[in-house]
Parts: C-alpha cells; structure tokens; sequence
C-alpha cells in the first residue's frame, strides 16, 4: 500500500513537509471541536494548579492529526516533548532510561502504544500512576526492589484503536480522545492554509474537489495537494483549478469519493464473489493482497464512514449504496436466499 496517494500511513517524503504544515497550536489546529473544547479546558486547569496533565491517550485511523496534537499539547503546556513509539522500546531498560531522562512538566509521546511489550508496560504502570521507577538489584534469593522518583510527566499515548491496548495500561490514563474523520469543509480549510504555506494557487473549488477525495484524513489532503500542485504546474498553469484537481486525481486512480483501486477491489469482490458478503477479514485480506490490519484500521473505517460497508458477527457486508456507486445491481445474498428456501 505505501506507494499509494491514499495511504493514510507516513511515508517517505511526507517527513519535510509534514514538518512545515503541522499546525503549532491549538488555534490552528483545524477540526476536532470537542477534543480541543475539552483539551483546552484541562490544560487551563493544569497551568493554574500548576500540576503537570493527565496521561492524555489519542486514538484513531493514522493520519488525524495525533502527533500533531501531542507537540501542541507540549506547546500550549509551555514544555519539552519527546517522541518515540511502541516498537522502538524493546526492552524495560530503553524506557526507564527514556523516563529518567525527562524533566518536570515534560510530554512523552508515544505512537503505536499498543505495540509495547508486556514487560515494557509493566515498567509504564508504575511510572504513570506514582511517578515512580521500580529496580530490581540481585537476583535469585537476595533480590530486592527498589524504588526511583521520575518527574512528573505527562504521556500521551496514540493508538488506532483504544481495544487494541491491554485493560490495565487503558485504565493509566486519565483522558481518552476519540479523533474522528473530518468533514470535507474542514479538510478544504485544511488544504486551503497548506496551500499557503506552500505558496500554491488554487481555487476554492479545486481546494473543495481534493478534500472531498481525501478520505477525511489530513495526510492525504496534504499529500494529494502536493500531487496536483505538480501537475497544475507541468499541465495547466499553475491554478489548481476544479478541472485540474480532477483530472490529477483520476489520473492517481482516486476516484470522487477518494476510493482508489483497492478499495474498489474489496467492494467487488465482496460483491462478486460473496454475494455482498458476509465475508471474514482473513478472506478479504487473502483476496486483495493487503495486510488484515491494514485492512482493518485504514480502509474499513472510511468505508463504513461512507455507508458501504458493515461490520457484522459474521463478517463484512455491503451496502446497497456500494452497489450504487460501483455501478452494480445489488444481488441477493447467499443468507437471503437460504431464508426464502426455508419459507
Ligand atoms: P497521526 O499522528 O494521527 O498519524 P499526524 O499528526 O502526523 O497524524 O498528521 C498528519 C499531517 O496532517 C500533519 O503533518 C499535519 O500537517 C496534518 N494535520 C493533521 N491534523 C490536522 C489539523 N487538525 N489541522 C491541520 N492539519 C492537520
């Protein structure tokens, strides 16, 4: 999927860029209403009692904005962020030497926080509960704990799903945000203050055509502004105008909703081969070549955002509204059928 213009996920290339386009503060920060409602209120809270903040955990589809969030709440706390993730803390002692390491007041930022191993989070619970590190000094018989003071920090946490982390490290945190797909008119002012940034001309419905085909996820907002910014530069005249932010697109195989070829593969042959499903993950992911996560965390939620599929015991469903826009009369399924042989 990485070379894909949809691919919600960071890719090479994204690095620079997203640097310079990141909002710094939450004002900036586009969309997202309540969770800034409420983040700007806990911060306030916070720097009166003058008390570090709660353990912040983020979560949603890759690519809305939760890192960006994380520096921002370092920056409107007026302090140091430090950035690592999941996998990149193998053993106990790479986080222990990550948390003597901060200062008071400081974020720790931790992305794909559900990929820490057991004996990594065990080291978390202590340190987010009291501030505390726990050593073990021997071994065998003499062993005994002792136990450090940390500073007193806060962790923020970023996972694609809040199901995806154990109950007790879940439990740590005292605030859990839900960040949600943005709307097209928020994902075009998005678009809009890039283009800025970029100096990029473009036109409000050129701006409006890109964030409608871009899956409610800044990343690829930005990514796909990058894209036909190249080609209004080398095939029209420098505008981004509604005819050429089409005509880039479709040229990408992102059609008008943004579905590109394997989304549209997933549709059809669920479709096709299941009679609209119900269809397991692991037949799904087998039949398009794409990862069962993946498949799980990036394209299923935009298709259910869209209404064109559904999450059922038995597996995935499309709807009619797939057919429709696919193109395709909907079939009766193998379930439907049975029932009426039943009657
Ligand atoms: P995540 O950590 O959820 O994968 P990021 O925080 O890295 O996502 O966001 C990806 C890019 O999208 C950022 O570089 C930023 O430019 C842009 N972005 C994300 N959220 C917003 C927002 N609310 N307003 C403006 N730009 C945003």
């Amino acid at each position: 999927m990485d070379d894909r213009i949809v691919s919600s996920g960071f890719r090479q290339g994204d690095d620079e860029q997203e640097q310079s386009l990141r909002p710094k503060t939450l004002r900036e920060y586009i969309g997202q209403e309540s969770v800034k409602q409420n983040l700007h209120i806990s911060i306030e809270a916070a720097l009166q009692r003058r008390e570090s903040l709660d353990h912040i955990l983020l979560y949603g589809p890759p690519g809305l904005g939760k890192t960006t969030l994380a520096g921002i709440i370092a920056a409107e706390m007026g302090q140091n962020i430090r950035i690592t993730s999941g996998p990149a803390i193998e053993r106990p002692g790479d986080l222990a030497s990550i948390l003597t390491n901060l200062a008071d007041g400081d974020v720790l930022f931790i992305d794909e926080i559900h990929r820490l191993s057991r004996s990594v989070e065990e080291v978390l619970y202590p340190a987010m509960e009291d501030y505390a590190l726990d050593i073990m000094i021997g071994k065998g018989p003499t062993a005994r704990s002792i136990r450090l003071d940390l500073p007193h920090f806060t962790l923020v946490g970023a996972t694609t799903r809040a199901g995806l982390l154990s109950a007790p490290l879940r439990d740590r945190f005292g605030i859990l945000f839900r960040l949600e797909m943005y709307t097209p008119e928020e994902l075009s002012a998005i678009v809009s203050r890039s283009a800025g940034i970029l100096n990029v001309k473009a036109e409000p419905e050129g701006i409006l055509e890109i964030a409608r085909r871009s899956r409610g996820t800044p990343r690829i907002a930005n990514r796909m502004l990058r894209r036909v910014r190249d080609y209004a530069q080398t095939r029209a005249e420098g505008v981004i105008t509604l005819n050429v932010a089409k005509e880039a697109l479709d040229m990408q195989g992102v059609d008008e909703l943004g579905l590109d070829r394997l989304d549209r593969a997933m549709l059809l042959t669920t479709m096709d081969k299941f009679a609209g499903g119900p269809v397991g993950l692991d037949t799904l992911s087998a039949m398009t070549g794409e990862d069962a996560t993946t498949i799980e965390d990036v394209y299923e939620p935009y298709l259910m955002q869209l209404g064109f599929m559904m999450r059922t015991p038995r597996g995935r469903v499309v709807t009619p509204a797939a057919y429709e826009h696919m193109g395709r009369r909907p079939q009766q399924s193998a379930e439907d059928g049975q029932e009426q042989m039943r009657i």
